[in-house]
């Protein structure tokens, strides 16, 4: 149950009420808003004074929902505004990982000639190999941290654990959850209690209801700031990396009140595939697009196959302008 307390009530007694309602307490927008089981379907008795609206749910979508808000939510960083009622569609793109200052500021480069706010590059690899590149860790950090200065980018990173998420804070914009990391608990109750945006990945192996849930825990902890990120599920098939669920984001565009990226690169894995993908996730008028492209890929140090050359982006982009438009969006 959701509980809008009314706007007279302050943050002491709002405490003091999310206790005799079992509940969280968090803020979301203007007002003290308390959350408890989704299963509890009576409002306490002495809550009943200090009651705006409330909200039941049948299942433990609760914050996420469009039944509780309607809108999309507005995520913004820097000058980039993510759902809301922008109809924005959000591109994002990096290396997999950042490897050198000099290919970080190759991209960088890039991504100003064609006008691109976000850089996206990974530090902590979560790699499936212990003997494979881990990510330049804090110096990689630094590096993305300079080219946020000297670029005035956003930038997007991702967290391994949640030791890392103060760091990752410290020198990037948002912090990017990876499918590997979707059920850790350290790291979502973390991101909860910051106010950075969070990209949120679905895991490869979750269903929508277990991938909303994850969100449920950063929102519940007070951050509203959350995207959901589909990147591809292991299925049957084994001849692409992963299977682009588009049926999945359809759900999450329905059900859900936040902005939905889409990850083509990961999901396909080879670099043919993942202009066409992209095409297609943008004709679904979706609020993001996360692309991973390299000065020259056949040389990246992680996800090698799937990364695009800069001449590749570049075409890519250009297509992408008509068919957002046709959607009624703007690629950002
Ligand atoms: C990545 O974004 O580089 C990454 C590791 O992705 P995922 O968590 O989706 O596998
Ligand atoms: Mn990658």
């Amino acid at each position: 149950m959701i509980i809008e307390l009314k706007d007279n009530i302050d943050a002491e007694q709002a405490t003091r009420l999310a206790e005799v309602a079992r509940a969280f307490l968090i803020h979301d927008g203007a007002s003290h808003v308390l959350i408890n089981s989704s299963s509890e379907k009576e409002l306490p008795r002495e809550l009943e004074p200090h009651t705006e609206q409330f909200f039941v749910f049948a299942d433990d979508m609760q914050l996420a929902s469009r039944k509780y808000r309607s809108q999309t939510r507005g995520v913004r960083f820097g000058n980039t505004v993510i759902g809301g009622d922008s109809k924005n569609t959000v591109v994002i793109a990096g290396p997999c990982s950042v490897e050198s200052e000099a290919q970080i500021r190759q991209s960088s480069n890039l991504l100003r000639e064609l006008g691109i706010g976000t850089l996206r590059a990974g530090c902590y690899k979560p790699r499936t190999s212990p003997y494979s590149f881990q990510g330049m860790g804090l110096d990689g950090l630094k590096l993305l941290g300079k080219m946020r200065d000297e670029f005035g980018l956003s930038i997007i990173t991702e967290v391994r654990d949640a030791s890392q998420v103060d760091e990752v804070i410290e020198h990037t914009d948002i912090i990017q959850i990876g499918a590997k990391a979707m059920y850790d608990q350290g790291i979502l109750r973390k991101c909860g209690k910051a106010k950075q945006p969070v990209l949120l990945k679905r895991g490869f192996g979750s269903t929508l209801q277990e991938f909303v849930q994850a969100a449920e825990f950063i929102l519940s902890g007070g951050n509203q700031n959350v995207m959901l990120c589909e990147r591809g599920i292991r299925t049957f098939e084994t001849k692409t990396r992963f299977t682009l669920d588009l049926c999945g984001v359809a759900y999450l565009k329905e059900h859900t009140n936040l902005p939905v990226i889409l990850d083509p690169s990961h999901a396909m894995g080879y670099a043919y595939g993942v202009a066409d993908l992209a095409r297609a996730c943008t004709a679904m008028g979706v609020d993001g697009l996360l692309i991973e492209v390299h000065p020259t890929p056949a040389c990246a140090k992680s996800d090698a196959s799937q990364q695009l050359d800069h001449r590749q982006f570049k075409d890519l982009m250009a297509t992408l302008h008509p068919i957002a438009a046709a959607v009624g969006r703007k690629i950002v």
